[in-house]
């Protein structure tokens, strides 16, 4: 994509104006992600907005760990984000932190907030305290705990933090204001008890902060300029700010500040963390990294370029209200990177046997077949031929309609960088299944022109029997079937067809050692990559993309 095809969005004005205007003197930014799952497309979008911006006006971008809530968080998972992160090929140089790590931080603030009469213990159970907060045209009423001395609210902190008190049996509130309109503002709880051991600070609290709490600290320690999220957090910006100023904290870069966009939705995708884990935890797919799931482990095991992933998010832009992303923009854009980088290759997904009846029995010649028909730089690779091919099934028919321009009885097709060649018999067997073509070569048609002007409309592909190897491909498809699969059950969504495993493919020699992230177009039939489980005993591949979007025709779209 050119540069010129990128449009600007209000967040990247704002940060230009903040600089203009001195309100901010650098820029930094932060992706928060909780360890609590994988990465999916959507955090991919935040993370290309908070990097990029970050990168674009020369500032940082922190990774950091919001790891808060100990019940599911973990190192696992830790270590996933950051390989997705840097993967999708950015870096967070010496800025990587976790929220963990400022415990001490985010407890010594709140007992600031104590010690100043703006934070008291309430001993109101989970239901009284919805009660008491009214409703959006109903003011809140004070809770009875709301007026307890520091020295007591001092004191029932500290035994809170040491174990002393049930779960649910009390929670530090702020004291901002039961009428506010925002019900966010009515007195918001920022520390529970949570009796449960965290994966890095083992049990050392029985108190952990709320996110609205930890969040805004943990921005204005790292620096950060720009706090972007995305738009649910909407009504929160106010706890935010107000949070940030009471604390009286000094910030070197100014305070932060935040500001929320539309989070990406995917048409016949799920990208809520909960419904993944559902996915997983149900073994509908076979892991975090399935390469059926919308996540970016997901993504990567698949063969999906990194750069058609930041194309993506470039192309979609960044804006102030939620909408769903067709997933056959995203699927364009894969095709739009594997189209001119994925070097080309032969592979036979059904294997038809061939003997070339005039071919000398021992002879094999070498044919230089371009990698990239369009791009003559990626060069050649070399190809045998020998008397007995494999040819695609399908591209044969016993009794062929005058416009299929492939094989049939009598009729002549192309092989591709080789020979013309003429089927004169077929075998089949006692199932009434084609098992074998008969066919002579045309000597003269080397290279695949034919030297007496004949026309040949088709051009197929072929391996050599003697030289081409065993490989089993996985042909995915989509996940689900219907739009907005989150809506309801998953398994009611589920696209029955999303994996086809087909076994004994016939590949060329030199997808011998092919790895894993090297991507292929196996000529006619789709875009491929090494499985991370491929080895040289069971050779498997991965569709990543078919070469044209099959949806539109099932969906009657286009
Ligand atoms: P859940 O999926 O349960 O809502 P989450 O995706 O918000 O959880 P986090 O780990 O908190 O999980 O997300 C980290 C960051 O990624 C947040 O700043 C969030 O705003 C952003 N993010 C998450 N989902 C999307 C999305 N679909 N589009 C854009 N940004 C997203
Ligand atoms: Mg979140």
């Amino acid at each position: 994509m050119s540069d010129k095809e990128i449009s600007s969005h209000f967040i990247r004005t704002k940060i230009k104006k903040d600089l203009e205007t001195g309100k901010y003197k650098t820029v930094e930014t932060r992706f928060p992600p909780e360890p609590n799952g994988f990465l999916h497309i959507g955090h991919a979008k935040s993370i290309c907005l908070n990097f990029g911006m970050a990168d674009e006006f020369k500032g940082k971008c922190h990774l950091r760990m919001d790891d808060t809530n100990p019940v599911k968080e973990d190192l696992l998972f830790v270590e996933a984000i950051k390989k997705d992160v840097k993967w999708l090929g950015f870096d967070w140089k010496e800025n990587l932190s976790f929220a963990s790590d400022l415990y001490d931080f985010f407890y010594e603030t709140a007992v600031n907030f104590i010690k100043k009469g703006k934070a008291y213990v309430c001993d109101l159970s989970f239901d009284q305290m919805r009660e008491y907060r009214g409703t959006l045209t109903e003011p809140g009423k004070n809770s009875p705990y709301r007026d307890r001395t520091v020295e007591e609210n001092l004191d029932l902190f500290e035994k809170m933090k040491k174990g002393e008190f049930e779960e649910g049996s009390k929670v530090l509130r702020l004291k901002i204001d039961m009428a506010s309109p925002n019900l966010v503002m009515r007195d918001p709880a920022i520390y529970r008890i949570m009796k449960v051991p965290h994966y890095r600070t083992g049990d050392k609290w029985k108190v952990y902060p709320m996110y609205d709490f930890a969040q805004c600290l943990s921005d204005v320690k790292n620096g950060v300029t720009h706090s972007i999220c995305t738009l649910e957090f909407e009504n929160n910006r106010p706890l935010y700010d107000w949070i940030l100023k009471e604390s009286g904290i000094e910030a070197a870069n100014g305070l932060p500040e935040q500001t929320e966009f539309a989070r990406l939705n995917l048409s016949y995708t799920v990208l809520s963390k909960r419904k993944l884990i559902e996915l997983v935890n149900k073994k509908i797919v076979e892991g975090w990294d399935d390469p059926r799931m919308p996540t970016i482990a997901g993504m990567r095991r698949r063969g999906i370029p990194p750069e058609s992933i930041r194309n993506f998010c470039e192309k979609i832009g960044v804006a102030k209200k939620d909408s769903v992303v067709d997933a056959a923009l995203f699927e364009h854009c894969v095709r739009d990177e594997l189209n001119v980088n994925a070097k080309r290759r032969f592979c036979v997904l059904n294997p038809l046997k061939v003997v070339i009846e005039n071919y000398e029995d021992d002879k094999e010649e070498i044919f230089d077949c371009l990698n990239h028909p369009g791009d003559e730089s990626m060069g050649t690779r070399p190809v045998a031929f020998s008397k007995v091919i494999y040819i695609e099934k399908e591209d044969f028919l016993e009794d062929p309609p005058k416009k299929f321009f492939r094989l049939g009885p009598g009729r002549e097709v192309r092989l591709r960088y080789a020979y013309i060649i003429k089927c004169v018999d077929y075998i089949k067997d006692e199932n009434g299944e084609v098992t074998e073509l008969r066919c002579t070569y045309d000597p003269l048609s080397r290279g695949g022109n034919a030297h007496d002007g004949r026309k040949i409309k088709g051009t197929i592909h072929w391996v050599s029997e003697k030289h081409g190897l065993d490989a089993n491909v996985k042909i995915y498809d989509r996940l689900f079937n219907t739009e907005n699969p989150g809506k309801g059950e998953l398994e009611e969504s589920l696209n029955p067809d999303s994996l086809k495993i087909i076994q004994n493919c016939k590949i060329e020699p030199s997808l011998k050692d092919a790895k894993p992230g090297e991507r292929f177009q196996f000529e006619r039939n789709g875009y491929f990559t090494a499985d991370k489980d491929s080895d040289s005993d069971n050779r498997v591949f991965n569709l990543i993309i078919t070469l044209r979007d099959q949806w539109e025709k099932i969906s009657g779209k286009k």
